[in-house]
């Protein structure tokens, strides 16, 4: 909804003055006999005079107050209570709060808006009070709230929930009572104080106007799952839902149960799943996903639930009994229940890797093998390789260079000595292959990529006697080493190697004088 112009508040001023009531003075400056004083509040002035007490008759409508610090007292012009502060000697103070006003739009609208107020006191004058109106909060029959923040001549759309104490001008609650969406909602101050006072208000009638049966909710008993729908606990209710047990996304024989527990959030989840699974449990088996569930870490559980999708849960027991992972007993220390919590990951982790891999989860074969540790790492190394593989064909096709220049880069680049060879990168999936084994970044598309143009590249630097085995990898502009690094990003032996590597550059210029005579001398051959 965009934001509109929308009508004055009424007594807003008046209302939002009355709320700093402890900041109300009446500075005072005494004078002998009497003392004068200053309503800040009101503007006055007046003095007070003592009682003279050798003259009874004089003076005797005259006040026998004697005004100090902080004493409370209430002005004899406005009659507003307040205290005493001396006229000079006295802190300024600055106060501010927020009041928030409700009102109607039409049935199916409505507005919080938010005043931020302030107090500035300052000794001897006047106090300050101004209001400015800077966050809006518009509702809408099944939507989501939209949210617009003052930026002075402009109302910009904000994304901020409303994360702190206000104070609801009381004629909001009549907005409410004669909005249609509101109108039958009950009011529940458990669930609508549950932050703090009543400041839960724009939460609770933002779930009202968002979810179109919050009222139905509530009437029912699901004061749980209201009170999250509220806090915006996610619940995933389905709003397309028709019927209550398809907005709850539970089968509709689950309902009378999660009345009885008021919509809690764990036993929804658990109907949720059954549903899901398009199952429907037994008390037995709802038993175990129950015991499965509180023993299972939440990162763990979307993955144990697609493991449900295959095994019922009475086999999925049994085969955790067998293979020592099933909850212990109460007994059980807690390295023990670890284990055993570790065993049951590893196992989600194997069957969802079957899953992603497209193997028959119908069969018994794969879903509960007698080993299924030896076959989860069997997996992974295959997953691996599979995704390694086609990461090579693909940088093949998108760094052809590296491969056509691959010749000329060796004459200029290949030398051996005192037991180490060095040669430029074959191909592309040389370099990816290189970056596996040696974990470090060179298989990444910005090496490559540089390989494939010619600004700088990839040498392998390796025993002599072990010449296919990754060692040291190294990255050369024309004569100049950028960088290179062994497994892990270690620089391994590095004393020794630095030396080989600048020996080596040094032969490198060299060679590169003699290629060019050597490259003269045939031209001179051939045109003698
Ligand atoms: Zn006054």
């Amino acid at each position: 909804m965009d934001n509109m112009e929308l009508k004055p508040v009424k007594g807003l001023e008046e209302y939002a003055r009355k709320q700093f009531t402890h900041n109300h003075f009446i500075y005072y400056s005494r004078k002998g006999a009497y003392a004068e004083c200053h309503c800040a509040e009101c503007g006055k002035r007046y003095v007070l005079r003592a009682i003279e007490t050798e003259d009874p008759f004089k003076d005797m409508a005259l006040d026998i107050e004697k005004p100090q610090r902080d004493m409370p007292t209430v002005c004899r012009e406005c009659k507003i209570k307040a205290i005493y502060k001396p006229a000079k000697h006295t802190k300024s103070e600055y106060s501010f709060g927020r009041v928030c006003v409700g009102q109607k739009i039409d049935d199916e609208r409505f507005v919080f808006r938010i005043y931020y107020v302030t107090q500035q006191t300052r000794q001897g004058q006047d106090t300050y009070y101004s209001s400015t109106e800077d966050h809006r909060i518009f509702l809408e029959k099944g939507q989501k709230p939209s949210r617009y923040d003052n930026y002075g001549t402009k109302w910009h759309q904000s994304c901020v929930g409303e994360n702190w104490y206000y104070i609801v001008f009381p004629k909001t609650y009549k907005e409410i009572a004669k909005t249609g969406m509101f109108k039958h909602v009950p009011v529940v101050p458990s669930i609508m104080n549950h932050w703090r006072d009543d400041c839960g208000l724009i939460y609770y009638y933002i779930a009202a106007a968002r979810y179109p049966d919050f009222e139905m909710i509530i009437k029912i008993g699901l004061t749980e799952y209201a009170d999250n729908l509220v806090r915006k606990i996610p619940v995933n209710p389905n709003p397309r839902g028709k019927k209550v047990e398809d907005r709850l996304r539970i089968n509709k024989d689950r309902l009378k149960s999660l009345i009885e527990q008021k919509g809690d959030k764990k036993t929804l989840e658990l109907y949720q799943l059954e549903r899901r699974l398009k199952a429907h449990w037994t008390e037995e088996e709802l038993e175990i996903i129950k015991a499965l569930k509180e023993a299972t870490y939440s990162t763990d559980w979307e993955k144990a639930s697609k493991a449900l999708k295959y095994i019922s849960p009475v086999r999925m027991r049994n085969y955790m009994k067998k293979q020592k992972m099933w909850m212990p007993g109460e007994k059980a220390t807690w390295q023990e229940r670890n284990r055993r919590q570790d065993l049951r990951r590893e196992y989600y982790d194997y069957i969802s890797m079957r899953i992603n891999e497209g193997y028959d989860m119908t069969s018994d074969v794969i879903l509960f093998p007698s080993d299924f540790r030896r076959r989860r790492d069997e997996m992974i190394l295959m997953v691996e390789k599979a995704k390694m593989d086609k990461r090579k064909t693909e940088v093949l096709e998108r760094f052809p260079k590296i491969k056509t220049k691959y010749k000329k880069l060796s004459e200029k680049y290949s030398a051996a000595a005192g037991g180490y060879i060095i040669r430029p990168a074959k191909d592309a999936a040389e370099i990816v292959e290189e970056g596996r084994i040696l974990h470090h970044c060179v298989g990444g598309d910005g090496y490559l990529r540089s390989h494939n143009d010619g600004r700088s590249f990839i040498l392998f630097l390796r025993e002599m006697n072990k010449k296919d085995i990754p060692f040291i990898t190294v990255e050369i502009r024309d004569k100049e080493i950028i960088q290179w690094y062994g497994a892990y990003d270690q620089k391994p032996k590095a004393k020794l190697i630095n030396a080989w590597l600048k020996t080596y550059t040094k032969e490198l210029s060299k060679r590169k004088r003699e290629t060019k005579t050597i490259t003269a001398k045939p031209k001179a051959a051939k045109t003698a």
